[in-house]
């Protein structure tokens, strides 16, 4: 097994299905995206595709390895990537990621498909994890809008402050639960496919309904819950604040008024195309010039386009289309929702399509 496990580091992995229950309702895309039969909202509206992180689901809804991203290969027992990463550190994560990150992946990737609006609600920063966490990472996230529903009129996140809104006045809305007015001080920001934003850890923030994502993350389950009640479940008071005191919590809450330019300008983040091979490209949907925490890339393949590890490990996302990915050791069918874990020791690969394939490419922090 354990020489199968080295070899397997060697190649990209396929990934398996890794669906993990929430307090919303949704996951149809997910289903649709994967050409599954009966496409249903469910309690599972999200994939954490190659995560290494639990799930912290509250209360009863706790799972011991929910959340853990399983390689689908032919091996005689399921192997999680923690422990192959775990096992071989450098060759999966690349040398310079150890040495800034340990063992850790330094990422969290979701699809996400909401049915119903999301709950209002904020993620520690870095500092703060590290003071009161006991952990290097916060939580700063992103969202690339993939699709909205078509019910849905008018798409829309709702984040930041868009007035001065006093910590004293917040805990009173809060503790009166008055969403209405908790949504009123937010910006509104009307989104669409192909929409992305910078949700930058401490802003209160919430997915309007009918959203259907790719989220990247820091690799983290941390949230600190404003709105406690949604569809599944009703939070505690004390369930919502990282199990501290309510006041210290919410001290990581970002209460900086942005104007709706700021938003545009700041959180609202334009793609643009970093290569071109033939007629196919790479765009820069969000990178490190925006957040060290990730980056997501899109690859539009027409024919063929190489690409490279460079040193650090990737995890993608077939969007559209079917082709293959080939390597060194073999070559892997790629069709819409497949999902592979590319380790940092592959080197160089190939994209081919014999008409198009669309793949999202999720990068680590930067190390
Ligand atoms: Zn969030």
């Amino acid at each position: 097994m354990n020489d199968r496990l080295r070899e397997l580091t060697t190649s990209p992995m396929l990934l398996a299905p890794n669906r993990v229950w929430r307090m919303y309702k949704g996951g149809a895309m997910i289903d649709r995206l994967k050409g599954v039969a009966d496409p249903m909202d469910s309690e599972f509206p999200e994939e954490w595709v190659g995560s290494t992180v639990q799930a912290s689901n509250p209360g009863t809804h706790y799972r011991q390895g929910e959340g853990l991203a399983l390689i689908s290969a032919n091996i005689p027992e399921p192997v999680s990537i923690k422990t192959i990463v775990e096992r071989y550190p450098e060759e999966i994560l690349g040398a310079q990621h150890v040495k800034t990150y340990g063992t850790s992946s330094a990422l969290l990737v979701k699809l996400l498909d909401a049915a119903e609006r999301l709950i209002i609600h904020a993620h520690p920063t870095k500092a703060f994890a590290k003071d009161h966490l006991n952990s290097c990472f916060g939580k700063t996230e992103a969202w690339f809008v993939l699709e909205t529903r078509p019910d849905v009129e008018e798409p829309y996140v709702l984040i930041a402050f868009k007035e001065d809104v006093p910590r004293q006045r917040y805990r009173e809305m809060l503790n009166k639960q008055d969403i209405n007015e908790m949504m009123r001080v937010m910006h509104r920001v009307p989104v669409k496919a192909g929409s992305v934003v910078y949700v930058k850890a401490g802003l209160p923030h919430a997915i309007g309904e009918g959203m259907f994502i790719v989220e990247l993350q820091e690799p983290t389950d941390y949230s600190i819950i404003l709105e406690r009640s949604c569809s599944n479940y009703n939070f505690s008071v004390e369930e919502s604040f990282l199990g501290l005191p309510q006041d210290l919590t919410l001290s990581t809450l970002d209460h900086r008024v942005y104007s709706p330019e700021e938003v545009q300008n700041e959180l609202v983040i334009k793609p643009h195309v970093v290569r071109r091979e033939g007629e196919s490209t790479e765009s820069r949907l969000l990178g490190y010039e925006t957040t060290e925490c990730f980056a997501g890339n899109r690859l539009e393949i027409v024919g063929e386009m190489s690409d490279a590890t460079n040193g650090r490990y990737s995890v993608l996302i077939v969007l559209d289309g079917e082709g293959s990915l080939i390597h060194a050791h073999g070559e892997i069918a790629l069709k819409r929702g497949t999902e592979v874990f590319v380790p940092a020791s592959v080197g160089q690969y190939v994209f081919r399509s014999n008409k198009h394939l669309s793949v999202f490419k999720c990068l680590p922090a930067q190390a």
